[in-house]
């Protein structure tokens, strides 16, 4: 007697293997027989005829722990077979927290947020954080990195300099006790403040944590345009001077001038893997790309968080030294406007009721609606008016290296998504259609109606490669002992129904999703079910030599109460 039989599906195992014929037997969450099932008897049993079952869509980059504690239905994600979401990435996790520097972090990441909504840190420690999120319903798995921004906010706030070697110390020290938490590795943002004020040499020191706790180094690289080459040769580097994995997040050609590059970056990672270092890279597949307002601004503007560069962009001598940055492309940026132009930027939320009616419009013609001189006012005294708040969608790169970097097998898939819902605060805004329609899309388009990959290698990058590069062996793939993670859809019909303009929208053709045994998408409806979990890193306990090397002097001030201190003090 099974809990669940997954009766007459082709299967598609995850391993890139072709299609095979079985029924599936799952209890207590896992999946137990594989075979000619047509005798057992089970509480529910799912006619898959017709339809393909595969493991559960491992999201390799997701942003969702920014929005779980306010929805932890999941939709966008769950809808789309996605049954464990990779979040902290980026830069940005929500651990560890120094109160001292609490409320940096909070308005750090106040644009990813719907309007009224904000994130109260009730932990402070990488293992209270996890605990508290384990605390919580959730409709899918949920597979953490700790954040390097957030690592140096907790240190050093948001200062543009190299921290010192004690600073440094308490970093490293902050990235083991995450690792040893559960963390399945590291992110970066190097566009991103306060990732943008670090060097190679901080990154190498720190990602050699990461390498002793086997985690991986997931890299949104210091630049996808002009300075794209570079960005990607400094990651390998961090690799093979770390011996961590690499991993290139959202891997694009960015910038006007940059078409067709994928050509050079793609051969950089397998010369490199010939070399021993493990690099690989997700992408999502789409044209435009998605991030804050803010990030258009030039890094000496951001730093000390927030309020200073409000402060800053309301200055009329800064507005001229901003305008001159951009203009004259000074290198060592990632400058989006001068890369893309104005006109491939477009707003997608902002949080003033006054401002709603430029989502979804590009900055030329949100110019023009505010009467504003020029495009740069606009983006100003937007930003001003905003708090600095809001977010973009900006058309950066083009089909040819879309298709090139999605048919490497280098290549797997992440949405870059938040979790959203087409109702209640989540409904807000005009977000990127990745957050709706990345799976289904590449199902649809480059499986279906293009044929530049085969289902099964399609399935690959979004199953047991993932799953693989995060150590992560129970999930990924179908076998017997395996975490019953499914998903069951029809392969004539599966697409991505979300647009640019018309974005919350379910796709079509996924008919259920199953995490941990339990149907979290029945008839492509979702249930009440909750049965994700906190997923948590196994590695061999206390590799990081905790031996007195590293004072804890100063760490009353990174960790503010004497039962965090005790804890890491091994
Ligand atoms: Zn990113």
């Amino acid at each position: 007697m099974f809990d669940i039989i997954v009766r007459g599906g082709k299967v598609v195992d995850g391993t890139g293997n072709p299609w095979f014929k079985a029924d599936i037997g799952i209890k207590d969450g896992k999946i137990v027989e594989l075979g000619r099932l047509e005798k057992e008897k089970a509480d529910t049993v799912i006619d898959a005829r017709g339809n393909v079952v595969s493991p559960g869509f491992v999201d390799m980059h997701s942003h969702s722990d920014l929005t779980l504690f306010i929805n932890p239905k999941l939709e966008s994600t769950i809808h789309q077979g996605i049954t464990t979401l990779v979040v902290g990435n980026c830069g940005i996790s929500l651990a560890p927290i120094n109160k001292k520097h609490e409320h940096l972090l909070e308005r750090y990441i106040a644009p990813f947020l719907p309007p009224g909504a904000s994130i109260r840190f009730q932990w402070s420690t990488f293992e209270d954080y996890l605990r508290h999120e384990n605390k919580q319903d959730l409709s899918s798995n949920v597979a953490h990195l700790v954040g390097h921004g957030t690592v140096r906010v907790a240190v050093m706030g948001f200062q543009d300099r190299a921290p010192s070697d004690v600073e440094l110390e308490h970093m490293k020290y902050l990235v083991a006790e995450a690792m040893e938490a559960g963390a399945f590795g590291m992110s970066t943002g190097l566009i991103y403040p306060p990732g943008i004020f670090s060097g190679t040499g901080e990154l190498v020191e720190v990602a050699k944590v990461v390498s002793k706790y086997g985690g991986l180094y997931s890299s949104h690289v210091r630049g996808e345009s002009s300075n794209l080459i570079y960005s990607i040769e400094e990651a390998i580097e961090i690799g093979e001077k770390s011996g961590v994995s690499v991993q290139i997040s959202h891997h694009k050609v960015a910038g006007r001038q940059q078409i067709g590059k994928s050509v050079e970056t793609l051969k950089l990672m397998e010369d490199a893997r010939k070399r021993g270092v493990d690099v690989a890279c997700d992408q999502y597949p789409y044209e435009a790309g998605m991030t804050s307002l803010a990030t258009l601004l030039p890094p000496w503007v951001h730093e000390g968080g927030i309020d200073q560069l409000l402060e800053r962009i309301k200055r009329l001598e800064d507005r001229v030294k901003i305008r001159d940055d951009i203009e004259k492309d000074t290198t060592g940026w990632e400058n989006i406007i001068n890369e893309n132009g104005w006109e491939n930027i477009y707003i997608s939320n902002v949080k003033t009721e006054k401002n709603k009616d430029l989502q979804g419009k590009n900055i030329q013609e949100a110019a023009r609606m505010m009467g504003k001189p020029d495009e740069l006012t606009a983006l100003l005294d937007l930003l001003v008016e905003e708090e600095g708040s809001g977010t973009m969608v900006v058309f950066v790169t083009k089909e040819e290296d879309v298709c090139k970097i999605l048919s490497n097998p280098l290549t797997m898939v992440g949405t870059d998504s938040w979790s959203t819902s087409p109702e209640g605060v989540l409904s807000a805004g005009k977000p990127h259609p990745r957050f709706y329609g990345t799976y289904p899309r590449i199902l649809r388009e480059y499986v279906r109606e293009r044929s530049i990959l085969s289902l099964e290698e399609a399935v690959r990058k979004m199953t047991s490669f993932p799953a693989q590069r995060l150590r992560l062996w129970g999930r990924g793939v179908i076998r017997e002992n395996m975490w019953a993670d499914i998903v069951v859809f029809n392969p004539d019909t599966i697409m991505d129904t979300a647009t640019y303009q018309n974005p919350h929208q379910y796709p079509e053709g996924i008919e259920y999703v199953i995490v941990n045994g339990e149907i979290v998408i029945d008839k492509r409806q979702q249930t009440q079910n909750y049965p994700g979990r906190v997923l948590r890193h196994k590695f061999p306990k206390k590799t990081f030599p905790h031996d007195g090397r590293i004072s804890l002097k100063g760490f009353e001030e990174v960790f503010s109460s004497q039962k965090d201190r005790d804890r890491l003090t091994l």
